[in-house]
């Protein structure tokens, strides 16, 4: 066999019409990408779902600095097109939609993708989380005005500008240290007085002279005219609230799972998140969870990629009967 060969896989991608699969996994970030690629290379007959952009959250990440054999880090969306590419070449079938709905029969899982129908004998979800909102006045109004969820994205609108970045986690602290590129003042509101984020960041941050911090504070009102002109913070310790101008505001503050399709399926935890054993066998059968949207202690593309694997190895046991 030439190596020629050897790189040309002979899988044959299902046929646009098929509705019946062994695999289906639902989301295409990491874990699920992951997972298909595990999938496919075992001949198992797999269907990936998703419903916006390959590359999940991931690609909206500026940087990435603790994926391993990328010394000086790698951006999120090269990091995501190379995990498309991989599954891609081995001709993975994707739908694009919205799975609206998943009925767990008796021998096969039944899920709706806007109006199709499709079969699977296990099921992956791997459909990651979203951003959590502050729910102040003036958030929803001021979105995509001065409110955003995502410094990659909008950071170079606020050149020389005043920004707020709300949160103290790796995400917020992450963002903030990106925003320094454009925007001349960067105000971190942290609701208590140590941050979450990993110390290598947040001593990164802590000594950046365009990053200032306001502990123990919370956002009460995001207000202006047209986009946004002023924050009010509440000093938890004093009950103060103070006036800060801003022209834009970021908010980190965390996630929320993505769990409508599967939330009355399988046993979540208090917060939504899909809890799964070491083989991310979720409470029911043939359903997997892999990557952010279950519960677990570290939640990184690292440990999303691992769950995208052994999600895809437990579905093919069981799909072959050696998994019940
Ligand atoms: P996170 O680690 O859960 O941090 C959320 C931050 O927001 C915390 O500082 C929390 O404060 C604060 N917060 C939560 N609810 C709030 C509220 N209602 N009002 C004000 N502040 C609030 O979330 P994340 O930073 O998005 O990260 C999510 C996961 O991804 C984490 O496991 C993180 O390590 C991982 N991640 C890793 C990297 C990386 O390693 N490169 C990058 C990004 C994210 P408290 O601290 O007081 O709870």
């Amino acid at each position: 066999m030439t190596l020629k060969t050897q790189t040309k896989p002979k899988i044959k991608p299902a046929k646009k019409k098929d509705t019946s699969f062994d695999l289906i996994i639902i989301g295409g970030g990491p874990a699920g990408l992951t997972a298909a690629l595990y999938a496919v290379r075992a001949r198992v007959k797999v269907l990936l779902v998703e419903k916006m952009i390959l590359g999940g959250m991931v690609s909206t990440t500026f940087n990435i600095e603790n994926y391993p054999g990328f010394p000086e880090g790698i951006s999120g969306m090269e990091l995501s097109n190379r995990f498309q590419d991989q599954v891609r070449r081995l001709g993975l079938d994707i739908v694009w939609g919205n799975a609206i709905e998943i009925k767990n029969k008796k021998s096969e899982k039944e899920i709706i993708v806007d109006d199709k129908k499709f079969i699977a004998k296990a099921l992956i979800i791997a459909t990651g989380t979203e951003a959590a909102k502050l729910g102040v006045p003036g958030e929803d109004e001021f979105r995509g005005r001065g409110v955003s969820y995502c410094a990659t994205c909008d950071g170079a609108f606020y050149k020389d500008k005043k920004v707020m970045v709300v949160g103290g986690g790796n995400s917020a602290i992450e963002e903030a240290l990106f925003l320094t590129r454009y925007a001349k003042k960067i105000s971190v509101i942290h609701r208590r007085d140590e941050l979450r984020a990993d110390k290598i960041i947040a001593e990164r941050a802590i000594q950046d002279p365009k990053i200032y911090f306001f502990w123990h504070s919370t956002v009460e009102k995001i207000s202006g005219k047209q986009k946004v002109e002023e924050v009010t913070l509440k000093d938890t310790h004093s009950n103060k609230t103070l006036k800060v101008p801003a022209d834009g505001i970021f908010v980190y503050i965390g996630s929320k799972p993505n769990n409508e399709l599967v939330k009355d399926i399988v046993k979540t935890d208090s917060h939504g998140f899909i809890i799964t054993d070491e083989n991310m066998k979720t409470s029911v059968n043939g359903i997997y969870a892999a990557g952010d949207i279950r519960v677990k202690s570290l939640k990184q593309v690292v440990t999303a990629v691992a769950d995208g694997a052994i999600a895809a190895e437990s579905a093919r046991k069981y799909i072959e009967g050696n998994d019940k």
